[in-house]
């Protein structure tokens, strides 16, 4: 397995775009009713199910949720691993997508 900080440093670098792209719509959404806190991104991932009133897609907000989870799981060492099967995923799916937690056959099995 690579480096876990070069895959943390990854995860943050898509987590901050996304985060950034969000906050734009936010701004959008809520210019009239002052500053954003420094909770948002705390925020984000509570609204996760209300990506709607966040002004966030839904598939950024999931997006967001996924990369908070692989980080979870590189913290617990656990990253790389298929959390419905256990087995390792494939490095090149882990290289297209950093913040996957399946296997390519579980994700396939769920869709
Ligand atoms: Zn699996």
């Amino acid at each position: 397995m690579k480096d876990p900080a070069v895959i943390r440093a990854r995860l943050d670098a898509r987590k901050q775009e996304l985060l950034a792209r969000a906050r734009d719509v936010h701004a959008d959404i809520t210019r009239a009713s002052g500053p954003l806190d420094k909770d948002f991104a705390e925020q984000v991932v509570q609204m996760e199910n209300d990506a709607v009133l966040a002004g966030l897609s839904a598939t950024t907000a999931a997006e967001i949720a996924q990369i908070n989870r692989a980080l979870k799981r590189l913290e617990e060492g656990a990253y790389g691993d298929c959390a419905v099967c256990g087995q390792p995923i494939d490095e090149r799916r882990l290289e297209a997508l950093p913040h996957s937690d399946r296997c390519i056959r579980c994700a396939e099995f769920a869709r």
